[in-house]
């Protein structure tokens, strides 16, 4: 899948990644001087809906690749959580940064961390903290894991959670739409299924509708410029105006050109231009529509973007 190996901040957060080769920060052209040459006009503000620049693969030039989110026009991040021990140092990043903001929230690959008083901490996180905006990244992901019930007993209190708060969800599901909708179906019949993002979506054009019938939004990752990723691409083009995301998940999964090398938010730039090409519109079409919809489901505030 990615050829790049994420080194996570907070331990234990490792269960999830796999790797092959340790990747360099890739030498840098900023993605909006490559627009700007291409155009001539600065960009409308974009925002990466899910980032996760508190791993380590960022500790050597955080400032570098703020100042290229920067210049390329993002103007907001989210950053996901993958478990609780790592809140401190995102909320650390929150203070350096004041474009992001953040989820808190238990990854389907580390239910090992989950434990018994865990909803409490992560409502205690979320009610301390305004700049927390999500519940997440969280889910279901049976591409290399079969602990379903597992995942489930992790999956089921978030959910609880962000509607308890009146949050929406960061949702992870790899493998295993046919148990998420199964799970969100029922919680909707009750009443009961938080507003939400489809993060980093890879799944079919009918998984995809059936998704959005539960009001969900779908966001694209840097696999939506990969050549062979044909579901992707067609999602890309049928998905509703008002109803998709751009996101990195950086370090993972760099858009081409870019591909196998450390991800980073500039690069959703690349994202954005070519969910443009697919959809037959420009790239600042596609900017003010993901940001828009980023900026009503997380009701960001509008100085932030
Ligand atoms: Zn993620």
């Amino acid at each position: 899948m990615f050829a790049f190996s994420p080194q996570p901040s907070a331990p234990g957060a490792s269960a999830f990644l796999s790797s092959a080769t340790a990747g360099k920060p890739a030498p840098e052209q900023s993605a909006q001087s490559l627009s700007q040459q291409k155009s001539g006009q600065r960009l409308p503000p974009l925002i990466d809906s899910h980032c996760h620049i508190v791993f380590r693969n960022f500790d050597d030039d955080l400032d570098a690749v703020r100042d290229r989110w920067r210049e390329a026009g993002v103007t907001a991040l989210v950053h996901a959580c993958v478990e609780p021990a790592e809140i401190p140092a995102i909320r650390a990043l929150a203070d350096r940064f004041p474009e992001l903001r953040y989820a808190v929230g238990v990854h389907p690959s580390d239910t090992g961390h989950w434990q018994d008083d865990t909803s409490t901490v992560l409502r205690e996180a979320a009610l301390a903290d305004e700049r927390v905006v999500a519940i997440g990244e969280l889910g279901l992901d049976l591409f290399r894991q079969s602990n379903l019930d597992d995942q489930l007993q992790v999956l089921r209190p978030q959910l609880d959670l962000a509607v308890e708060l009146d949050l929406p969800v960061i949702i992870h599901c790899r493998d295993a739409a046919e148990p998420m909708l199964i799970e969100l179906r029922s919680r909707a019949a009750a009443g009961r299924c938080p507003a939400g993002v489809m993060h980093c979506w890879g799944g079919t054009p009918s998984e995809m509708e059936a998704f959005l019938e539960l009001g969900l939004f779908i966001s694209f990752s840097g696999t939506v410029t990969f050549p062979k990723a044909e579901d992707t691409h067609q999602c890309a083009r049928q998905v509703p105006a008002d109803r998709y995301l751009v996101e990195t998940d950086c370090p993972f999964l760099a858009p081409v050109p870019r591909r196998g090398k450390r991800n980073e938010p500039a690069f959703v730039v690349s994202v954005a231009e070519r969910v443009a090409g697919l959809r037959g519109e420009s790239l600042e079409q596609v900017a003010l529509a993901s940001t828009a919809n980023a900026q009503r489901l997380f009701r960001l505030p509008v100085d932030v973007v």
